[in-house]
């Protein structure tokens, strides 16, 4: 490091002390010297980062290198299993009868290998694939069903698509369909990674998503009469349990160390693109969160955990591991906060269903409120890694962000470094780095650790019950083995 003379130091001492921890912050995230560098790593050089590939080992160890050039303590990583490996091979799918072409199409995730013979298989249309559509097609015994989607505008029309899934899956293996065919939400060619599986374990029952063009020019053939026949060949790669990591660096309180603020955000992604929205703009958040801390020179009263969680794609497997391994610790872990929406303007907080945190982040919030992260509301989901330490009764906060370009290009080959809204991402650096500096260092908690019974009667308000149904969650919680037990 270069020397500084005793005239510069004098000034910079002076710089230090006139501002207050929110100004500082909200000056270092607005830097953030090292974002565009290591995000431009993640995404372009080591790309799309899907557990049990290289790729994803490669991005645990860019997470090591970045934490530590950040300042970060105590950098290291820490396991999560996954039940089983999968790849996509060469998907092809074509239509052999009444007329022929090729579909661009991809596999479904964690589904088996698949393939239907060179004269085809008949395709039955079944509509928006509903229970009632699936009763009244006819002859769907060995074929393949169709069903329609709507073009995906809104967040709601993202969890609808996952939200009715199972249903769809469980209707179509009723009716003795061989597989299932979705039409791409997105138009213009564009496909994306959709869950096949609403777990790491594969599923054996086989899904494909047809390029919206080619899914509708099906569709017509069907409505005017004719019979469509397609073949395929989808030699999905499945393998066995794979070890992958989560990438931890901390901040050591000065007063309460053994107390804990977690910031995380998931560093795996889908690789039909290379993961910029989704999420690698906010893993590299909280590697830029922690240089500022520390480039502010603040030390807060408890310790601040950063993480970057794997596996967030087959169902929050990073953070589920961090929350068994850590166990011991949540009764001191006093909040977890989480940016998983690409860069769309942070708009505030969920507060996962606690009304009784609105009071309390309203008040930290208000030093940094001309950044306008301040409505906050208090639903609760399944999607991102907050969920586990919902489950266990710990405080957690998701940044709201509007929809911007995130879905449009959510899971799709377009998800690129291109599309990252760097200004924007600045601004949610600075709210970050402050909320979470704010939190660890506010001389009360946040809010108590919930035991099993408040946070049932949250499920329950808030109808996160419900969705942990759709996602096939519900099980894994009311046997104990997901989530507090007491
Ligand atoms: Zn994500």
């Amino acid at each position: 490091m270069r020397k500084l003379s005793a005239f510069t130091l004098f000034f910079f001492s002076c710089y230090l002390l006139a501002q207050s921890p929110a100004e500082k912050l909200i000056a270092e995230g607005q830097q953030s010297p090292t974002l565009e560098k290591n995000l431009r790593v993640l995404t372009d050089e080591i790309g799309g980062r899907v557990p049990g590939t290289p790729a994803m080992e490669r991005a645990e160890q860019w997470g090591v290198d970045a934490f530590k050039a950040a300042g970060g303590e105590n950098v290291h990583t820490e396991p999560a299993q996954l039940a089983a490996s999968w790849t996509e091979g060469n998907t092809q799918v074509d239509v052999v009868s009444p007329v022929r072409f090729h579909v661009r199409a991809v596999s479904l995730t964690w589904t088996v290998p698949a393939s239907a013979p060179a004269e085809g298989v008949p395709v039955v249309d079944v509509g928006a694939g509903t229970n009632e559509d699936f009763q009244k097609a006819a002859h769907l015994r060995g074929a393949v069903a169709l069903v329609h989607s709507k073009t995906m505008k809104t967040w709601d029309d993202l969890f609808e698509e996952y939200l009715t899934q199972a249903d769809k899956l469980s209707a179509a293996k009723k009716a003795g369909a061989v597989a299932i065919a979705f039409i791409s939400t997105r138009d213009q060619d564009l496909l994306y990674r959709h869950i096949g599986s609403f777990n790491d374990h594969i599923n054996n029952f086989t899904q494909i998503l047809f390029a919206r063009e080619d899914g509708e020019r099906i569709a017509r053939l069907l409505t005017a009469g004719k019979t469509v026949r397609i073949k395929y060949s989808i030699p999905n790669h499945v393998g066995g349990s794979v070890t992958a990591h989560n990438v931890v660096a901390e901040i050591r309180g000065k007063e309460k160390p053994n107390e804990f603020v977690v910031i995380g955000a998931h560093l795996d992604s889908w690789e039909l693109g290379t993961g910029a929205l989704d999420n690698g703009c906010n893993a590299a958040l909280v590697i830029e969160t922690l240089r500022a801390i520390k480039a502010a020179g603040l030390q807060p009263r408890r310790t601040i955990r950063f993480v970057l969680f794997t596996g967030e794609e087959e169902l929050n497997v990073g953070s589920f591991a961090y929350t068994t391994a850590h166990k011991a610790e949540l009764d001191n872990t006093i909040a977890m906060l989480t940016w998983d929406e690409g860069t769309g303007k942070t708009t505030g907080f969920s507060l996962g269903g606690r009304k009784d945190l609105v009071d309390p982040v309203t008040r930290l919030l208000e030093p940094i409120k001309q950044l306008g992260a301040n409505t906050l509301t208090t639903d609760a989901f399944v999607g991102t890694d907050n969920m586990d330490f919902l489950l266990e009764g710990v405080p957690n906060l998701v940044a709201n962000q509007e929809e911007a370009n995130y879905l449009i290009n959510y899971h799709a080959s377009s998800d690129t470094y291109d599309k990252v809204d760097f200004p924007q991402l600045r601004k949610h650096i600075a709210i970050a780095a402050y909320l979470t500096y704010a939190i660890a260092d506010n001389p009360e908690r946040l809010g108590p650790r919930q035991d099993r019974k408040q946070i049932e009667g949250l499920m329950q308000e808030t109808h996160l019950d419900d969705q942990m149904k759709a996602f096939d969650l519900w099980s894994s919680w009311a046997e104990g083995k997901r989530g507090r037990s007491h």
